[in-house]
Parts: C-alpha cells; structure tokens; sequence
C-alpha cells in the first residue's frame, strides 16, 4: 500500500513507533511502510521521573 522507505529508517530505533516487516524500515508514521507493524518500545526507561 503506497510508499516504504524500502529499508531506510526514518527515526532511530528507540523513537520508532512502526516497524516494516518486509524491509525492516522503521518511522514513527505508519503510511509510511509497506507492511507496518507496530514496535513495542523497552520499558525501563531510565529518564523517567
Ligand atoms: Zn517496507
């Protein structure tokens, strides 16, 4: 459906919020991949209050 950054991340890996399953791209904007899937982020984040 529409564009993929074809395996070019847009965002680092901590900030990515989808992840493509078919090239491996990731972004923080789901229309931005062929096959979207959504990236759990680590939970221990230690620069939280
Ligand atoms: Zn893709």
């Amino acid at each position: 459906m529409g564009k993929c950054l074809k395996g070019e991340s847009e965002v680092k890996k901590k900030q990515a919020k989808f992840k493509c399953e078919k090239c491996g791209a990731m972004t923080q904007k789901k229309a931005h991949l062929c096959k979207p899937k959504k990236v759990k982020q680590n939970k221990s984040d230690k620069h939280k209050a």
